[in-house]
Formats: C-alpha cells, sequence, structure tokens
C-alpha cells in the first residue's frame, strides 16, 4: 500500500514549495521507494495552458501532451521521472467531472456538496494514481498558501484522507518562511505560529515543519517552532538558501527527514544511496570556465517564465565543466533602436525560446540575424525556429516572409497555421501537444548531437514550417535535419556552414536533466564556450530555492 506525504505552504507564496516536495521525493526514492509526485493548483482554470507565463510561470508540457503547472518539471528533474498530466489536479478539472456526474445522475436524489462529492473526487483521484501507478510513495503539494479560500476543499481532503488511510501511511509536511528582522538579525517564528494554527482550525496537524531561511534555524528557534506548532523538535528542519536547488535533498536527508519518514511509514533498514546524485551534484558546482549567453525574449521580467530553458542551460553547463551565465533581453529594444543589437557582442551565444504573437517578434529576428552574420552559436526553440525560418527566407530574398501568426493574409507565410488547425477556435489543450517521434538525417549536427537517428521531444505549438519552401530552403544552405509525421513537418532546422545556428520545433528543454542535458542545449553550450573561451572570473550566483522554482 502507498504511503502519502502531504505539502503545504504558509506564510507567503513562492518560498520554493515545490523544490521540497521534490527533494522529499528523491529522499523516499534514493531509499529504493517508488515514487510520483502531485501537484495541486487551486484555481478554476482547467489546466495552466490558458494561464500567462509571465504571471504564473512557466507551461511544463508532459510526454503525454499535459500542458501543467511549472512544479512538475521540478519533479520530473529530481525524479528523473516522467510524470502524466493526470498529476496536475486543479479546481476546475475535479468541479467539472463533479458535475458531469451529477448531469449523468450518479447521485440521483442527493444534493451535490463540497463535502463529500468534491472531496471524494480529490481523495479518488489521488487513489487511483497510487493505485494504477503501482507507486510505494506519492507526494501530494497543495499550491497556495494556507488561508486562501481556493484551497479550503483540498486541506479538508487532506484531513479526510489521513484519517481513512491511517497516520501511518500520511505525513503531513508544512513549509513556511522564517524571516529575519534586519534591525535585530533575528528569526521570526510568529509568521509560522499563525500559518499552523491556521491549518489546525481546519483540522489538519502538521508532522513536519520545514522553515525557509536564510541561514540554518538557531536550535532555541528550532524548539520554539517545535513547542507551539504542535511538533516534534526532530521534525522542524532549515532549507536554507543554497548555491544550487539540487542541494535541497541531501541539506533535508543530513538534518535526518530520511530517517523521521522512515520511521513514521516503519520502512526500516532501507539505506540510502546518494552516492550518484551527489556526484552528478557536486560536478555541477565546479566549473572551470564560464560562458554568457543571451536570451532574447519577451517574458524576460520573470525568471520562473522559462524555469525549462534556464535549467536545461544550467544542465548543459555542468556537464560542460562552465558556469552559464544567463541574461535576458527584451527584444523590444532592437525595434526602436537596432544600434543597441551591439550589446549582443558580449555574449557568446544567442538563444531565441518560445513565445507568441507579434510583440518583440522583428526584435528577435535581428537578433538571430545579428547571431547569422556574426556565427555566434544560436539556439531557437519552437517560435525561435519560426524565426529563424523567417530570417533565413528574408536573407535568400523572400523580403515580404513572415508567419500567418502575425499575418494571416501573408504572401510569403514560410510558417503556417497546421491544416489541422484551420478549424480549432478553442483555445485550452489545443495546440499539437507532447512527445512525438522525430526523425534526425544522418551526417548532420542534429545527429551528432544526438548520436542516433530518432529523439521523441516534446512539443507545444499551432504553427509550422510551410512545406512548400522546403526546397527553396534547401536550395540555398539551410538543412532541415529533423522531422516526424512521416517527413511532412520539420522538426530541425540548421546552417551546416555555422559554428551553430541550430532551431527545433520541440521544446527539448522539458527533458532536460541534471547529469543528462538535453542534446541541443548541450552542442549549443559547448558551441558557445569553443566560440570565445573564458575562464571563471565572476563569482557563482548564489541561486535562491524560490527564486527560480
Ligand atoms: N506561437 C507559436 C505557435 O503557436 C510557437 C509556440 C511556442 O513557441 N511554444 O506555433
Amino acid at each position: 500500500m502507498a504511503k502519502f506525504v502531504f505539502v503545504t505552504g504558509g506564510v507567503m507564496s513562492g518560498i520554493g514549495k515545490g523544490v521540497i516536495a521534490a527533494s522529499i521525493g528523491k529522499i523516499g526514492q534514493v531509499r529504493g521507494l517508488r515514487v510520483t509526485s502531485v501537484k495541486i493548483d487551486p484555481y478554476l482554470n482547467y489546466d495552466a495552458g490558458t494561464m500567462n507565463p509571465y504571471i504564473h510561470g512557466e507551461v511544463f508540457v508532459t510526454e503525454d501532451g499535459g500542458e501543467t503547472d511549472m512544479d512538475i518539471g521540478t519533479y520530473e528533474r529530481f525524479l528523473d521521472i516522467n510524470v502524466p498530466k493526470s498529476h496536475n489536479i486543479t479546481t476546475g478539472q475535479v468541479y467539472s467531472s463533479v458535475i458531469e456526474r451529477e448531469r449523468r445522475g450518479d447521485f440521483l436524489g442527493k444534493c451535490v456538496q463540497i463535502i463529500p462529492h468534491i472531496t471524494d473526487e480529490i481523495k479518488d483521484r489521488l487513489r487511483t494514481i497510487a493505485r494504477d501507478e503501482a507507486v510505494d510513495l506519492v507526494i501530494v503539494e497543495v499550491g497556495g498558501t494556507v488561508g486562501d479560500i481556493e484551497s479550503l476543499p483540498y486541506l479538508e481532503a487532506a484531513r479526510e484522507f489521513r484519517l481513512e488511510e491511517g497516520a501511518a501511511n500520511v505525513v503531513n509536511v508544512h513549509v513556511t518562511l522564517v524571516p529575519v528582522l534586519d534591525v535585530v538579525g533575528e528569526q521570526k517564528t510568529k509568521p509560522t505560529q499563525h500559518s499552523v494554527q491556521e491549518l489546525r482550525r481546519i483540522g489538519v496537524q502538521p508532522d513536519i515543519i520545514v522553515a525557509r531561511t536564510k541561514a540554518p534555524l538557531k536550535p532555541e528557534v528550532s524548539r520554539k517552532i517545535a513547542l507551539f506548532c504542535n511538533v516534534e523538535e526532530s521534525a522542524v528542519f532549515t532549507s536554507q538558501d543554497m548555491q544550487s536547488i539540487y542541494q535541497s535533498p541531501t541539506l533535508l536527508d543530513e538534518q535526518g527527514m530520511g530517517d523521521y519518514l522512515a520511521r513514521r511509514f516503519q520502512l526500516n533498514g532501507r539505506i540510502p544511496r546518494w552516492d550518484e546524485w551527489r556526484r552528478t551534484l557536486e560536478e555541477s558546482l565546479h566549473s572551470e570556465s564560464e560562458v554568457n549567453i543571451a536570451i532574447c525574449g519577451k517574458y524576460a521580467g520573470l525568471a520562473d517564465s522559462y524555469v525549462s530553458v534556464n535549467e536545461a542551460l544550467k544542465h548543459a553547463g555542468a556537464a560542460s565543466n562552465a558556469h552559464v551565465n544567463l541574461e535576458w533581453i527584451e527584444t523590444d529594444r532592437f525595434e526602436k533602436e537596432p544600434e543597441r543589437l551591439n550589446v549582443l557582442s558580449r555574449f557568446d551565444g544567442v538563444l531565441v525560446p518560445g513565445g507568441f504573437g507579434s510583440r518583440g517578434a522583428e526584435g528577435k529576428i535581428k537578433a538571430i540575424q545579428y547571431a547569422r552574420s556574426h556565427d555566434l552559436p544560436f539556439l531557437g526553440i519552437c517560435f525561435g525556429l519560426h524565426l529563424a525560418l523567417v530570417e533565413y527566407a528574408r536573407h535568400i530574398g523572400i523580403h515580404d516572409a513572415t508567419s500567418s501568426e502575425f499575418d494571416s493574409e501573408a504572401k510569403n507565410p514560410v510558417i503556417y497555421l497546421m491544416p489541422e488547425q484551420n478549424n480549432v477556435a478553442a483555445k485550452g489543450g489545443t495546440m499539437r501537444l507532447g512527445a512525438h517521434e522525430i526523425m534526425i538525417k544522418d551526417k548532420t549536427m542534429a545527429y551528432d548531437l544526438y548520436g542516433r537517428g530518432k529523439a521523441w521531444e516534446r512539443h507545444r505549438h499551432r504553427y509550422e514550417v510551410n512545406p512548400k519552401y522546403i526546397a527553396e530552403f534547401e536550395a540555398k544552405g539551410l538543412v532541415f535535419s529533423g522531422s516526424s509525421d512521416d517527413n511532412r513537418r520539420m522538426e530541425i532546422l540548421e546552417l551546416p556552414a555555422s559554428r551553430f545556428h541550430l532551431a527545433t520545433q520541440y521544446h527539448a528543454e522539458f527533458k532536460s536533466r541534471l547529469g543528462r542535458p538535453s542534446p541541443p542545449y548541450f552542442g549549443f553550450v559547448k558551441a558557445a564556450l569553443k566560440a570565445k573561451p573564458r575562464t571563471l572570473q565572476s563569482k557563482h550566483i548564489i541561486s535562491k530555492i524560490g527564486a527560480s522554482n
């Protein structure tokens, strides 16, 4: 029978609950448990696909084509598993199922209510995952912050769940923030106390408190939290700011998290095997050189909007013994003041990530043109491929080339709406989504990157390469080195004459792992390193857990 860990958050959002949930999963996994993770998002949207990444963070695409919360990406990267879309539960989905069943007549004669019908649906979904996937441990992260109206039914479900499954099978973890008042330098526990009070008022008593802090909790502060929050002293943990989020699992385990869980879940005699994780982590923390990458995008204001891209670049850097310095550049500015393109001369590589809509697109095209004409390594992702193709089309003389995403009446839409999208009006879950097989041509850069002729990568797009122009492009030096669906769809383009000018229709970042970087990202970072070798000068930036995950 599976064990469950519920992870709730207090005080405020954005403190890195996802990383802590994933770390707890890892602590179970290194003890030989089959682990999976679930993210509950109490909002009414059916999924994250229709939400603005600038506000909400990246839309993470799963292997089975779910448009999910970015925490799912964190779980995949920590646990090295593919998390199915059913693991991102939203209020939209829960209510839809219950209402659908009500219409069908499943509840005939009854008044359908939040308790028990909504809470039953929530618990059912968790039990189904545990049963169908035959896992030993399910980490359930409840999004939002305790005290939100929206998360109440989930906390109630968590309360009932523990009552039904028994305390030996369910552990509640509460993640809070312990701030330090600069004037006195004291770690303040009051916000944690209030948050736990609120949780207990709902009927959930945390077993474990994880305090997010700048520096380790002082012993007396730990004791105070234990006393006031009614948890064992050995169950108060610190999660302080770290150089890398991947240090989080061992940091918690060193404080006894694994021992506590083993005791509570009666899992005696399991030896944690951290060797491989530690080795990969150690390698990633020390670099001899550094590389400066410009990400030319639109959502530059929020690092979370492109978490997987950032992570994939870090993974590629770690595997190349290089620290990757990322800088986000709003491309609007290149449109108004083209001379500002010169800032790109400071960089060793240019990346244009996925995106939507025309704002900033001409600026991105200018950045790609700069990269191509200066032989600066370039990687384009999805929208980045579209714009790279438009840029190349203009370069070879199709001066009015564009994407029909910007102009549906365009004369030369080298990127066009996929034919199967013509009659699609609804926006939610209707793009071409999820993993598809890519066939890679021999003797190309792409083949060298993957080392084989096939790959499975994840997609999220409505527009693609217009086949009408393929022959013309290929006659003028561009190679489509990857394709899918019997060669109907172009998936990778490259310029063989360049150092590295490559773009993919898919989002390779979603499958990148520390220790196993995504091939296009790895190739790009290696090419950037070669372009301008630099020894490490700048100090590593301390990455705060909450800041990027
Ligand atoms: N806007 C483009 C499309 O819909 C690209 C999407 C993306 O970059 N994910 O096809």
